[in-house]
């Protein structure tokens, strides 16, 4: 262990290396310590939204530069109903996580912060004038903090397979069968990533792929991988701060996998805790933390009272799919690229549109 070290950041994953990132552009000297040694994997649908490419550059992080696919919107399929969008500015990018995970490494690397691979941090023994948990959605660090207290607190799982063969769209898929969805990113020009959510633990991909027979046919003519799982938790902590001990990340709470947006989330949040340390007050990034987080959570809100209910499902998806125009403007609204009066009309076109179809 380092003995001085301005911001100390236990849990080297994205959250862990963007805060770092973007401490080190405050002047700050920063250590990192991870128990798992680079490229780090994870359970993850890999898909990045515009919004998130932007936070991202925020930090000088050009995740265009690794590679990756970029696609050009987001399609929703159920049954034979089909309806896609393009974002409104600019393309999402598909990024394998053991890729992304590298570039910010050496990222770091360049920007002066001090990484111990292989380090499990016991907290107790950090000497820094600011401590930063970014050790991961079940966080023990939260819970040494004392800052377990939630406002809310609902899991899901995920599991995720890479497919060798050519993506088929220029869109991320959400594929919606009955309490479980599929998502499909493609993540380079050979390759797609395939996971599926559901809140049935027991459930995998081998058990929900027969619902769509077509994505079944496509995907069994390839190679796979093997399955690896994670949890999707919506969590909303009470606060994200305790003294000198901050929250990043899915430490600091997340939101379900399907908005594809916890990558975002990470990085909007890293910048605005390097300025609240930069100003000595953790209270800045507590308001800033919790600003940053309602879209997401209504758009995960908004999507999921889809999950069980297959009547509203087929309606709204049939109304989107009758009204493309209106599905454009609920991406836009996804992705932060719309205004809140036009948030209001949206609303109101599609519950006339899911009344009248
Ligand atoms: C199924 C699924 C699909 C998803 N799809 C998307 C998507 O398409 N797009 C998107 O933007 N987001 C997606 N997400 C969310 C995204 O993956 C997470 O928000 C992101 O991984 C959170 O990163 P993190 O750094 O906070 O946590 P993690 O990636 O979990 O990193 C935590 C790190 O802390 C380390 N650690 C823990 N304890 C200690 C300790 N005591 N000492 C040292 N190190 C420690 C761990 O080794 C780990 O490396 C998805 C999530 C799931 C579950």
């Amino acid at each position: 262990m380092p003995h001085s070290t301005d911001v100390f950041v236990i849990g080297g994953g994205p959250a862990g290396l963007a805060a770092a990132l973007a401490a080190r552009r405050r002047g700050f000297s920063v250590t990192v310590a991870d128990s798992a040694v680079p490229p780090i994997d994870k359970a993850c649908g890999e898909g990045i939204m515009p919004d998130g490419l932007a936070a991202a550059r925020s930090l000088g992080l050009d995740l265009e530069r690794a590679g990756g696919f970029r696609f050009r919107g987001i399609r929703f399929c159920e049954g034979s109903h089909r309806v896609e969008a393009p974002f409104p500015d600019g393309e999402g990018l598909g990024l394998r996580r053991t890729v992304l995970h590298q570039l910010m490494v050496d990222q770091a690397a360049d920007a002066g912060v001090r990484m111990l691979w292989g380090t499990h941090v016991n907290p107790d023994s950090m000497k820094a004038r600011w401590i930063v948990a970014a050790d991961g959605g079940h966080s023990p660090v939260r819970r040494w903090a004392g800052l377990d207290d939630c406002e809310r607190n609902s899991r899901r799982f995920g599991f995720r397979r890479h497919y060798e063969m050519a993506p088929w769209s220029k869109f991320m898929e959400i594929h919606w069968g009955d309490g479980f969805q599929l998502y499909i990113t493609p993540v380079d020009e050979r390759e797609v990533c395939v996971v599926l959510i559901s809140a049935n633990q027991r459930l995998r991909l081998d058990d929900a792929l027969p619902s769509f027979p077509e994505l079944q046919r496509r995907l069994s003519a390839s190679r796979a991988s093997l399955e690896r799982g994670g949890v999707s938790a919506s969590r909303r902590l009470r606060s994200v701060y305790r003294g000198n001990v901050a929250l990043v990340g899915d430490a600091s709470g997340s939101v379900d996998a399907i908005t594809g947006e916890g990558l975002c989330l990470l990085f909007q949040q890293s910048v605005a805790l390097a300025a609240a340390m930069e100003a000595g007050d953790l209270s800045q990034y507590q308001a800033e933390h919790r600003r940053i987080g309602k879209r997401p959570a209504f758009m995960a809100d908004l999507m999921l009272l889809m999950d069980h209910r297959a009547m509203l499902r087929r309606r709204t998806i049939g109304a989107l799919a009758a009204k493309p125009g209106l599905f454009e403007r609920m991406l836009a609204l996804h992705v932060g690229q719309i205004r809140p009066k036009e948030i209001v009309q949206t609303g109101l076109a599609l519950g006339w549109g899911i009344l009248t179809v």
